[in-house]
């Protein structure tokens, strides 16, 4: 801005045109851009946890009416999540399947417009991301799960049912039930060892920390594969 108004009074109007502070913009890569980003970095690329998993069950919440929008958000039910995200996830199922456990995915990569169609319907950046920065989700870095009992693929019994907006999904929030309260801390706990944090107001949501560089993607699912 300083250097604007100098520009200004020293009398160079054309100047100001160049001189102007930028806004911020996201920088969200369509199918093109993306391509070209795995080629550099082979990490950046976006894996089928279903097929990388083959043990996971995968409940993909946004591609049923069965979630907060009551609409269909994507046209296929899978998950895709950065390299290093899946490989760590992997080894994650492992430790749950020694203790009779295993994964169940309700979202993992989430499109850009998902994003913004879920900023449409809700409006409020209490409840869901803001478009203006994007989400985890959408550069493939965060996971929506829960557990399954390995044998019978019944989920275990959680704080709350998935995408709840009350305070009893809180990671912390107090449980008085000692079944419900071991369960939710075996799933912190173990994700915890492989990188991943639990998100503060859902006990369901996990962070992958190392994900710099990891760029907002727009691409949906059927052009991944
Ligand atoms: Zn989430």
């Amino acid at each position: 801005m300083k250097l604007l108004i100098a520009t200004i009074c020293l009398g160079f109007p054309f100047l100001s045109l160049v001189s102007q502070p930028k806004e911020n913009k996201l920088n969200v890569l369509d199918r093109k851009t993306y391509e070209l980003s795995i080629q550099k970095n082979p990490n950046k690329e976006l894996i089928n946890l279903g097929k990388k998993i083959p043990g996971i069950t995968l409940d993909i919440k946004y591609a049923t009416p069965d979630n907060f929008t009551k609409q269909v958000i994507y046209k296929e039910a899978k998950a895709f999540a950065r390299k290093p995200v899946a490989d760590a996830l992997a080894r994650a199922e492992l430790e749950f399947l020694q203790l009779g456990y295993s994964i169940k995915i309700f979202d993992a990569y989430r499109p850009y417009a998902a994003t913004v169609k879920f900023f449409e319907i809700v409006g409020d950046t209490r409840y869901v991301a803001s478009p203006k920065n994007g989400s985890r989700h959408n550069k493939g870095c965060a996971i929506d799960l829960t557990l399954v009992d390995q044998k019978t693929k019944k989920e275990l019994i959680m704080p709350t049912e998935y995408d709840s907006f009350r305070k009893e999904a809180w990671a912390e929030a107090s449980v008085s039930d000692p079944e419900i309260l071991k369960n939710r801390t075996t799933l912190i706990q173990v994700l915890s060892k492989y990188g991943f944090r639990v998100n503060k107001t859902e006990w369901w949501h996990y962070d992958y920390l190392d994900c710099a560089g990891f760029e907002v993607l727009d691409i949906p699912f059927e052009e991944l594969e």
